[in-house]
């Protein structure tokens, strides 16, 4: 008999989660005004809110942090970050910041002024948010396909050539700081970009003398996804492949709380020294010092660590497996969502789910506080209220897609947890019909409103 998949790791310590009745639920969520945010942790039975800083660190973390070196300036644990960088992206000179908006925010203050263009393929919330911040503007590019949750496609995260090639044809070069490509493509459902679309988005940055930006948050999840599923790739490692994937790229931000596994920690990699040199001053202004900006000692050696151990082929089968072990239970139900299944989560489709609720009334939150109700399952809207207000009108933008994304945090739930998951949503899927009000914005800030919105239910 063919032996079954099994996970390439075993557990060594444990946390309590607690099971909570309907009847609390009601109550914390309502005191929660209605956004998923506000819970007490402690009101959650599984957390698939973030994948990130989520993660469970490994034995040979914890010990790595132990020999943190703590020296303000030059520490070992610098270096053996910046070696362990080298080794997976090839980038020669880095950053460290405290998370990956941090290295955003330092990168952006040196690149990004009013009135320029960042073309990208679906930019994450907090780069549009640095965008926009700064009175620039996100011109999303991401390919039609990825709008349709029923296709299966290997790629369906990648940026769209044609429409690339306009916005670079239109705009002057001295208007575009950058290109942000974003592997996996998160908000499109954590979908990958393909080696031939990285390579084409390269050749069109050159072609207009335009540098390109990595946002790299999962670049080892997108790495997998082209080592199984593009041809020329089978047999290359995955270390190999995360090389040739940033060797097209001038920079790279990273949101070290996901792919490289640990709580808190991000970094900027540069292909030459003038932009790092460039970059210095903010990082010191915002972050701290070139050799920790933002890290201790300790976090930065777990996070060397953790660098190779996500880049690890049998880890990321392991993770990956679980994310698609989820989508096929929800396959064998009937539930609608993005196929085919990401790298980090699962995103529901809400619309097509929840077609009794208007979109005005949020349909995606909705979706996300059923599920809570149903089984203290807490997961995030990537909908209307993510899209946030048009900059200049300050109306709603209502996307194309409401879905409701699962994230899976790496290493931590098993999958007897999927199984729970999957049937809570089979039961709110079930009574879908019965759904027909959702909610209204009560109070909400001028940027990045999702955070800290408060709702009421619609009457
Ligand atoms: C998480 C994330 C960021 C921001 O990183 P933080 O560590 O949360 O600040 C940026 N881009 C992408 C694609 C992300 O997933």
């Amino acid at each position: 008999m063919e032996l079954p998949f099994a996970e390439s790791y075993k557990i060594k310590m444990v946390e309590s989660i607690r099971k909570s009745t309907r009847e609390e639920r009601l109550k914390w969520m309502s005191d929660a005004k209605y956004n998923l945010f506000n819970l007490k942790s402690d009101f959650v039975f599984i957390d698939l809110l973030t994948d990130s800083g989520t993660g469970a660190m490994s034995d040979k973390q914890w010990a790595a942090m132990m020999e943190g070196d703590e020296s303000y300036a030059g520490a070992r644990s610098y270096y053996k970050l910046k070696e362990a960088i080298f080794d997976v992206t090839g980038f020669p000179y880095f950053l460290p910041t405290h998370q990956g908006r941090a290295a955003e925010n330092v990168l952006f203050s040196s690149l990004v002024k009013a009135d320029d263009v960042l073309p990208g393929n679906s930019h994450f919330d907090t780069t549009k948010g640095h965008i926009e911040f700064r009175k620039a503007h996100a011109i999303d590019c991401t390919i039609e396909a990825a709008a349709d949750t029923t296709l299966e496609l290997p790629f369906k995260g990648n940026m769209d050539l044609n429409k690339l090639e306009n916005v670079l044809k239109k705009y002057p070069a001295e208007r575009i700081p950058c290109i942000v490509l974003t592997i996996t493509n998160n908000t499109a459902g954590g979908q990958p970009v393909s080696m031939e679309n990285i390579k084409g988005v390269s050749a069109l940055a050159k072609k207009y003398g335009v540098k390109l930006l990595i946002d790299s948050a999962r670049f080892a999840e997108n790495a997998y996804f082209i080592k199984t599923r593009e041809k020329g790739y089978e047999n290359k490692s995955i270390r190999e492949i995360t090389r040739e994937i940033f060797s097209h790229a001038d920079f790279m931000t990273m949101s070290s709380k996901k792919d490289a596994i640990v709580n808190m920690g991000g970094f900027i990699g540069f292909r030459n020294e003038q932009d790092w040199q460039k970059c210095q001053m903010y990082n010191i202004m915002f972050e701290g010092f070139i050799t920790y900006g933002g890290m201790s000692g300790r976090d930065m050696n777990a996070l060397a660590v953790g660098l190779f151990e996500g880049t690890e082929f049998d880890y990321l089968e392991t993770r990956i497996s679980q994310v698609a072990y989820l989508g096929k239970k929800l396959d064998e139900y009937g539930i609608p969502y993005q196929r085919p299944s990401g790298g980090h989560a699962i995103f529901l489709d809400a619309k097509k789910i929840l077609t009794h609720v208007p979109k005005e009334q949020l349909i995606a939150q909705t979706l996300g506080i059923e599920l809570y109700l149903e089984a203290g399952i807490r997961g995030v809207e990537i909908g209307t209220l993510l899209a946030d207000r048009d900059p200049e009108t300050r109306e709603n933008r209502y996307p194309e897609l409401e879905l409701l994304r699962l994230a899976i945090p790496r290493r931590v739930y098993t999958n007897n947890h999927m199984d729970y998951i999957a049937a809570a949503v089979r039961n709110v899927y079930e009574r879908r019909e019965k759904i027909t009000k959702g909610y209204a914005i009560t109070k909400e800030l001028p940027i990045m409103r999702h955070f800290t919105i408060e709702l009421e239910p619609v009457k």
